[in-house]
Parts: structure tokens; sequence; C-alpha cells
């Protein structure tokens, strides 16, 4: 895989708490940094925008109020870009910053404008950084499908840009039979070369306390990804070295064909 896109969810970017996990972001923008110098050209998909507002405000919790979302969008995902932009920069890497709103898979002459854009930035090495513009578009943090979330924009940028491979990081090795939270019993999938309702069915509803996705929204991904030719690795993001060892071959999380 050459260009590769990596989505990385608010469970793997805070702390339960909701504050940012710097520590996790390093590593991250370390390994990434990496993988860049070895040829490879990496698109990054980062939640936590919210999340990074809430700790800078000094919140005590989440506003439900939509307007006050958006605000608090709006200054995280400042914050969020200067502390990715720092990172990357001590290991002499630039980021960009896009923020997308649906209508890059409605309007045609917009997607050729984005298109370009990711083409010339990664051509110049340097890491596209993705989120949904929030300040525009109230549906991801209405949590109504629309871009939706961050797992399916993922998939829609990877099959933008034609990436060879889409990562998704998140709090669980990978896709199980069933929730491993509720049952211990649950099985790692390996791999899956066909989305069936049986496997929808394992993905069950929404995911953690966050208000991220849950499964439902990584199967929707995959099937989007792959249905355009993108194969896409489920893992889990506790320890951000896992993108290198997916790179490399070992069979880690749960690969999508
Ligand atoms: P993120 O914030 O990384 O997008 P989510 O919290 O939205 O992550 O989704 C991950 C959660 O989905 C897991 O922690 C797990 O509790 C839940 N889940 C539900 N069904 C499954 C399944 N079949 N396999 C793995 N995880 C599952």
């Amino acid at each position: 895989a050459n260009r590769i896109v990596v989505k990385v969810g608010t469970s793997t970017l805070t702390y339960a708490n909701g504050q940012i996990n710097l520590g996790r972001i390093e590593k991250l923008t370390r390994v990434l940094a990496d993988i860049v110098n070895s040829g490879k050209e990496v698109t990054l998909v980062s939640s936590g925008a919210v999340g990074v507002g809430i700790g800078k405000l000094k919140l005590k919790e989440k506003p439900t109020n939509i307007r006050e979302k958006q605000a608090l969008a709006a200054i995280g995902q400042c914050e969020l870009m200067h502390i990715y932009s720092k990172f990357f920069g001590e290991y002499s890497h630039t980021v960009g910053q896009v923020l997308l709103t649906r209508d890059v898979i409605e309007d045609e002459h917009i997607k050729q404008n984005v298109c370009s854009t990711f083409e010339l930035l990664l051509q110049k090495g340097i890491i596209p950084i993705v989120n949904e513009n929030d300040t525009v578009s109230i549906d991801e943090l209405e949590n109504i499908a629309k871009f939706g979330d961050n797992d399916n924009l993922s998939a829609i940028v990877s099959v933008l840009i034609d990436a060879d491979l889409l990562i998704i990081l998140s709090d669980i090795d990978g896709f199980y039979d069933s929730n491993p939270k509720e049952n211990p019993n649950a099985k790692l999938i390996k791999q899956i070369d066909e989305i069936t309702e049986e496997i929808e069915a394992c993905a069950g509803g929404v995911g953690s306390s966050l208000g991220t996705g849950g499964m439902a929204t990584k199967i929707a991904a995959a099937r989007k990804a792959t249905d355009a030719g993108v194969n896409m690795v489920l893992a889990n993001g506790e320890e951000p070295s896992i993108i290198s060892d997916i790179l490399s071959g070992e069979e880690v999380g749960t690969l999508f064909t």
C-alpha cells in the first residue's frame, strides 16, 4: 500500500473523561511521519475537535445545544490542528487542513477541486488532516446520517483519492462476532470478504458513551471502501505503532476486502 488513509476516532484521541490524550497523539504523529519518510502518502482523518474545545474552555461537560457544539468544534478544530502541526513539525513534516462538507460527493465540480488539492498536497509530501466542517454541517454532531460520521468520511476520502488502504483505529482489536464489551465469548473475525446481513447484525447499535458511531458506521465504511476496491483494516489505536505493523503485512485487526 502506497497511499493510505488513517482514521482516528474520539476513543483513540481522548481519555474517558473527554480530555485530549497528548501522549497518544504524539505517538501517532511519530509513526505517521515515519511512514511518510519511507515514501508513502498518508492522509489523516481525525475526530476530536469538540473534545479539544471542551478541554480548551475547561467545560465540565459536553453541551447538548447544537450551536454551542458547533462553536466548540470551531475552537477545538483550531487547537487540534495546532497540536498536530506542532508534533508533525518536530519531525519536519507539514500538515494541511481539509474541512469537507457532503457537497464534495454531490457536486462534481467541488469534487474535482477537492481531488486536485489532495493530489497536490500528497505530491509535496504534506499530510492532509481531514474533518467534517462542523461550522457548516451540523449533521455529524446531530447524528443524522449525511456524511454522518468520520468513519463514513474516511471511506469517502479513500475512494476520492483512490487510496490503497484505509485504516480505521478504534478502542477495540477488530470486528467481533458480537460486542465484546457485552459478550466475553465474542470472537475476533480476522478477515471479511463480504459484508453479509449476518455481519451487519453483529455490528449492533451505536458505540461508546462519547457518542460516536460504534461498529455499524465502521461496517458501512468498509462496504463503501471495498465496493470501490479499497481494502480496509479495523484495528486498535491504543498503540499507534500498529499502523506500521499493518503496513508490513502483520495480521492484526480485521481486514475487509
Ligand atoms: P470510535 O470512537 O473509535 O469510532 P466507537 O466507540 O464508536 O469507536 O466504536 C467502538 C465500539 O463498538 C467498541 O468499543 C465496542 O464496544 C462496540 N462494538 C459493538 N459491536 C461490536 C463488534 N461486533 N465488534 C467490535 N466492537 C463492537
